[in-house]
């Protein structure tokens, strides 16, 4: 079986737009890309203004949660929360998105249920459950503290809390065990945690070389949530290969990132959504105030990132409900930050697959041999990047050459 899809113009993830372009699928890969003047007979031909790789949210969460307070996880069935997060990949995939980095959350279930075909969705390479210190980001403070590592063994089916290097490298081990494909550390004070602060290093460097250690003998990075600069200073040092949010980055701090090679991950949808909406989707008080305190140094950090070529990798972190799907936005606001259209969809494209290092799949690039993860799109986004904000753009999605949209 061989499609060929016909393009006004051919986005190929990593370089320039080629017009008049063609590629022809055959089974799971891409077997032939070119002039259209040249291309192959298939068995299907479809016509598009734009084709490009299937996009990448490289930092999201399926947690199938009714609001946005991470707490309701220990109110939440798991039941619920998976049943919940099937509509969410679906919307995902809708979008135009053919994976997800899940740094977080059921992904390593749902991940083993996509591969296998049982729910539609994108390919989900996921953390397990986040390591956090004890009061750190991803402990649920409000929570007894005995009750915290129940809520995330049962829902995530991993325990979040490690204090220590020999218990860092245990949790390590717990999260691959789920099938982990990424390790996802908390190395500040986050928004949605409630006693931390933003600004505050979490796990000291012997905790997180152990981790980052224990991850790469397992041939896994790490993804270090980090707003404030020690923390963001402390994951580069111990070789993490990506910053999540990155608020209080500086110069100091873009250019350790281009000496280590750290890729950032913005997440600037977080950011602007609950700034507009956490109000209306149940964000508590303490987390309000800290994302209004944090939103304008975040858009600094992200500035300063750009004009020193720091790596950079669309992300959105949703993680709270009706606003899967929306996944697309991101790219608009790496615009708005100073990226071009098409550095943005390289950041959606071939970016996605580095932010995993030695488990990155061949693909996010068209070239021949590599996935058929495609995408048809209604319109040009090199000229008008919200082109890809709209689901209803995206005519035709393509997973390793099985139309899944269209
Ligand atoms: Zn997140």
């Amino acid at each position: 079986m061989t499609t060929r899809i016909d393009a006004s113009r051919l986005l190929p993830g990593d370089g320039d737009p080629v017009e008049d372009a063609s590629i022809v699928m055959e089974g799971p890969t891409i077997s032939w890309i070119g002039p259209t003047g040249d291309a192959p007979e298939a068995d299907t031909t479809i016509e598009t203004d734009t084709v490009m790789p299937g996009m990448w949210d490289s930092h999201a969460h399926f947690f199938g949660l009714s609001g946005a307070d991470i707490e309701l996880l220990a109110t939440t069935a798991p039941q619920t929360a998976i049943l919940r997060s099937l509509a969410d990949l679906r919307a995902t995939l809708d979008a135009g998105f053919t994976s997800v980095r899940e740094v977080g959350g059921h992904g390593t279930y749902l991940s083993e249920a996509v591969e296998a075909g049982i729910v539609p969705g994108p390919w989900v390479y996921a953390a397990g459950a986040p390591l956090s210190q004890t009061a750190g980001h991803a402990d649920l403070h409000g929570l007894p503290i005995d009750v915290v590592d129940g809520v995330f063994e049962r829902h995530i089916g991993a325990p979040t809390i490690a204090d220590g290097a020999d218990d860092c490298r245990r949790l390590v081990r717990r999260q691959l065990r789920l099938g982990a494909r990424v390790i996802k550390v908390c190395a500040s004070g986050g928004v949605m945690s409630q006693v931390d602060h933003p600004k505050h290093q979490q796990f000291s460097d012997e905790e997180l070389k152990a981790i980052v250690d224990e991850a790469a003998r397992a041939e896994r990075v790490v993804a270090a949530h980090c707003h404030g600069k020690a923390g963001i200073m402390a994951a580069l040092r111990a070789g993490v290969k990506t910053i999540e949010h990155g608020s209080h980055l500086d110069v100091e701090a873009a250019k350790a990132m281009l000496d280590t090679g750290a890729i950032l991950v913005p997440t600037r949808f977080v950011v602007q959504h609950l700034v507009e909406r956490g109000r209306d989707i149940g964000m508590p008080d303490y987390a309000y105030k800290k994302i209004t305190d944090i939103a304008d140094r975040h858009l600094q950090a992200m500035q300063t990132a750009i004009s020193y070529g720091v790596p950079i990798a669309t992300g959105t972190d949703i993680f709270f409900p009706n606003t899967t799907g929306r996944n697309g936005e991101e790219l608009g606001l790496l615009v708005d930050a100073g990226l071009s259209p098409l550095e943005a969809i390289k950041a959606a494209t071939a970016m996605g697959p580095a932010t995993l290092g030695p488990q990155a799949p061949e693909a996010g690039i068209l070239i021949e041999g590599y996935d058929a993860d495609v995408i048809c799109v209604n319109g040009d986004p090199t000229t008008d990047i919200s082109v890809l904000a709209n689901p209803s753009n995206v005519t035709h999605v393509f997973q390793r050459g099985t139309l899944v949209k269209g």
